[in-house]
């Protein structure tokens, strides 16, 4: 069966986007653990909770995509803004034991003029303080477009976040489509050459969860522009082949496209509809 979902709302709460999801027919959903430009975290409401729970089981989910707030990084040059992520990460993992099953997505950090080098070292630290051996969280690094100075734009840069990190039992990598496009690798001409790519990097076991978007830009081009999909560079035959392809097809998918509910529903129809159950 496809796990599906698409990036929804919470500000209602987390049962109202349950609902929104059912209505869509998508098994899965993502959303910002707070506020994407950071700040702080509404309080949970344990009634809600409840109910998405109860909801998450009657209609079979998947696990769900917790994604961090973009403000987020651990990679800051000024320490009061590693801090202050330091604090996101601690207490959004704590939130997120509370919640049904869910992933934490984060985009590893921006290096911004110190190098890549320091940048992942910023980053270790980090997740060596927060992480602790008794955590059994997925958290996700994903893979990055490299537009700026973003950190883990090649699966070298992931593979040795995750090498860095003592208790990484439970740290994996969420690929997003778009961004490996952007990225410099060839998912379109050499989807199979890609995914041994990683394999033989990261390792495919380390491969979570898949952010599914269509690109509106060329290849290579390192920058991170999402497209509805089958109307981008991608192109539905290239999104075809990802969510049946058999090292992939397991894994849970989530929609960050361009788009509204009802668009996000057309998308999820033909995404069905081309699945080989
Ligand atoms: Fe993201
Ligand atoms: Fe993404
Ligand atoms: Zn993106």
């Amino acid at each position: 069966m496809l796990t599906i979902g698409c990036h929804l709302s919470i500000s209602k709460g987390y049962y109202k986007a349950g609902l929104q999801a059912v209505e869509i027919n998508a098994n899965s959903f993502q959303f910002f653990t707070r506020n994407p430009r950071g700040g702080k975290a509404k309080a949970l409401n344990f009634e809600d909770i409840d109910k998405i729970k109860q909801l998450v089981k009657e209609y079979n989910f998947g696990v769900l995509f917790a994604h961090a707030p973009y403000t987020m990084n651990l990679s800051s040059d000024k320490e009061d803004i590693r801090q202050f992520a330091k604090n996101v990460l601690k207490d959004d993992l704590v939130r997120i034991s509370h919640l049904p099953e869910s992933y934490y997505i984060f985009h590893p950090g921006s290096h911004l003029k110190q190098g890549p080098t320091k940048g992942i070292e910023f980053i270790v630290d980090a997740l060596n303080d927060v992480i602790t051996s008794d955590n059994n969280i997925t958290i996700l690094l994903e893979g990055m477009s490299g537009k700026g100075t973003e950190i883990g734009r090649s699966f070298e840069e992931l593979k040795q976040i995750i090498d860095g990190v003592k208790y990484n039992k439970n740290l994996g990598v969420c690929i997003d489509t778009c961004h490996m496009y952007s990225s410099g690798y060839d998912i379109v001409n050499d989807l199979d050459g890609v995914l041994n790519k990683i394999d033989s990097i990261i390792g495919l076991d380390r491969v979570k969860a898949v952010h599914l978007n269509d690109s509106k830009t060329e290849f290579a081009s390192f920058k991170d522009r999402h497209e509805l999909i089958g109307e981008g560079t991608i192109g539905l035959e290239t999104i075809t082949n990802i969510i049946n392809h058999p090292k992939l097809r397991h894994l849970p998918f989530n929609l960050e496209t361009p788009t509204d509910e009802e668009g996000h529903k057309k998308e999820i129809e033909l995404l069905k509809s081309v699945y080989k159950d």
